[in-house]
């Protein structure tokens, strides 16, 4: 489309109407004016004509024949005419020879009339012309148009010459009529004055058209182009981000309800804008400062959006976790994409140890409403110092906290698992029970806070000499138990032994005690349960009691030391 402009298109369309209906009025008038100077024209010849008739019956009839001739040539003079010449109804020119002279002295008997001294015969048109034919049948004036090679037109008049009776009297009554006058005048002056007004009428016609198609032009920009262009000025700059665009109302007409419209509009959308720019700020921050890692892809897969923890958790920079891709976050795609297909079932994070932190991720496709993939999203927790932390407590709930032993709760939830465990698979259990010896006197010898550093002392005592897989315990107050997995009757025994002897032998701050010791096999003694099997031990160790402390026994066999 050449016009693309709204306006180019108005005064097309209006100025080819214009120009149609002008153009069709204008060939209309010059039409009329033509008909009507043509009109004129012949009037003007008619008379001409008649005039030229009546005074060639004029002359002649004075007897002046030959005038008749030099008025003839005097005629042609006039710039309109082109000829003018009298000829006899058989086509040859009158006055140039002698043939009329003869007959009319012949007729009239006399010789009133003088022969000419020169004779030519001069045709004009042939005998039989259709023209000449025409005018004698018809004995009234005929009208021709022509038009030379040149273009040039001309009228043609042939007018009849009546025998009239005052004729009679030099040439009888035995012709009609005389002869025939034919004028030719020329239509030079009447074509120029045709195509004078003719022009005349296309420069007015171009005149109006200009001043229609400018005054057209002027209304058009100011009424239709030039609001359109700033309601369109204004919607660019809003595409562009400018929220604060409007544009005056003009009128109640359509344009000014579209400009109503669009500051309405506009002034909607700076508000959302502004809302949603707020709401974006709130979660730029927010992305920014968490403690989550995220890493967010578009529907493509291209990494989108990277936060600062991201980086610090998977020790990469935005490049290149970007230029990596998001299949590549843990540097393993077969991982990633076994993560992706779980996260369809599960929303539990995965739990990933990763350049020495242990990461708490959860990968996620994002989905639109109509459940088109929009994208993917990992968020990662750093939950290496939480683990610790569990860790800490959990060994914090199951240790004692002056010995740092395993404590009461730990010793009967172990010793019941350990005791299931060797009746299911057949294997040794051992425990050994023991007690401080005169403990109360020591406390009351030396205090209580020196009572307590033995107590630790003994801690450390029992760790060093129980293996790693054993669970030496406080059963309470000076009291302690070991668990021993695998270990039967007689291990147990050669290690309480080796215990009593480690504990009498150790020294804490100058001072010694001694430690009476109960020994007790799964496998030998069967108990129903682990209290049962505690309370075997407990036995034995009061038979130690019994039989002089310092010394270790066992449930069944209590051998003396
Ligand atoms: P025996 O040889 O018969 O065991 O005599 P004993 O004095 O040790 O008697 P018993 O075992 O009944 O005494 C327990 C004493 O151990 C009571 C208390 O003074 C002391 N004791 C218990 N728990 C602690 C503790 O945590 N710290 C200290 N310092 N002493 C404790
Ligand atoms: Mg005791
Ligand atoms: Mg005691």
């Amino acid at each position: 489309m050449i016009f693309r402009k709204i306006g180019h298109r108005i005064i097309v369309v209006v100025g080819a109407v214009v120009i149609a209906g002008l153009v069709a009025m204008a060939l209309f008038y010059a039409e009329k004016q033509r008909e009507s100077i043509i009109a004129q024209n012949e009037e003007a010849a008619n008379k001409m004509t008649g005039s030229l008739i009546r005074v060639l019956e004029t002359v002649m009839l004075a007897g002046y024949a030959d005038i008749a001739q030099a008025f003839a040539n005097s005629l042609r003079s006039i710039p309109e005419v082109h000829e003018f010449r009298i000829m006899r109804t058989n086509g040859l020119e009158a006055f140039r020879d002698n043939t009329t002279i003869s007959a009319v002295n012949l007729y009239r008997g006399e010789e009133d009339f003088f022969p000419r001294d020169e004779e030519i015969e001069v045709p004009i048109y042939a005998a039989d012309n259709p023209r000449l034919r025409e005018v004698l049948q018809k004995g009234e004036m005929v009208r021709y148009y022509d038009v030379a090679a040149s273009g040039e037109r001309f009228l043609t008049y042939l007018v009849p010459i009546e025998n009239k009776n005052q004729c009679h009297k030099c040439h009888g009554d035995s012709q009609q009529y005389r002869g025939v006058i034919k004028l030719t005048s020329t239509l030079a002056r009447v074509d120029a004055d045709i195509t004078k007004a003719w022009q005349q009428s296309m420069a007015v016609l171009a005149i109006v058209v200009t001043f229609i198609l400018l005054v057209t032009w002027w209304l058009v920009r100011r009424s239709i182009v030039q609001p359109i262009h700033r309601v369109t000025e204004a919607m660019e700059a809003v595409s562009r981000g400018d929220m604060s665009q409007k544009v005056p109302v003009l009128g109640k007409d359509e344009l000014g309800s579209m400009a109503k419209s669009f500051n309405r509009m506009s002034s909607e959308l700076q508000s959302t804008y502004l809302g949603l720019h707020h709401e974006q700020n709130k979660l730029t921050t927010i992305i920014l400062s968490a403690q989550e890692g995220i890493v967010v892809t578009n529907a493509l897969g291209e990494v989108v959006l990277v936060n600062p923890a991201a980086e610090y958790l998977l020790q990469k920079s935005h490049a290149q976790i970007v230029e990596e891709g998001f299949m590549q976050v843990f540097d393993n795609e077969a991982l990633m994409a076994s993560w992706l297909k779980l996260s369809e079932q599960t929303l539990e994070p995965i739990i990933y140890e990763y350049k020495g932190r242990l990461l708490s991720t959860s990968i996620a496709t994002i989905r639109n409403p109509e459940g088109q993939v929009v994208g993917s999203s990992a968020m990662l927790r750093d939950i290496t110092n939480q683990k610790k932390l569990e860790e800490e407590l959990r060994a914090l709930s199951n240790t004692d906290g002056l010995t740092k032993l395993f404590n009461r709760r730990f010793l009967d939830e172990t010793l019941k698992a350990e005791l299931e465990r060797s009746y299911r698979y057949g294997t040794e259990l051992g425990i050994l029970m023991f007690d401080v010896d005169h403990f109360k006197k020591f406390n009351d010898e030396h205090g209580h806070d020196q009572g307590d550093r033995v107590l630790q002392v003994i801690a450390r005592e029992m760790r060093r000499v129980s293996r790693s897989l054993d669970f030496p315990c406080r059963y309470g107050g000076e009291e302690f138990l070991i668990i021993l997995p695998n270990t039967s009757m007689e291990g147990a025994m050669v290690l309480a032994e080796r215990l009593r002897a480690d504990i009498a032998a150790t020294v804490v701050d100058g001072l010694q005690v001694t430690i009476s010791i109960g020994v007790s096999s799964a496998r030998d003694h069967k108990p129903v349960d682990a209290a049962a099997f505690i309370a075997l031990a407990d036995g034995a160790l009061y038979e130690a009691k019994r039989e002089g402390r310092n010394c270790v026994r066992s449930a069944t066999a209590q051998a003396a030391h």
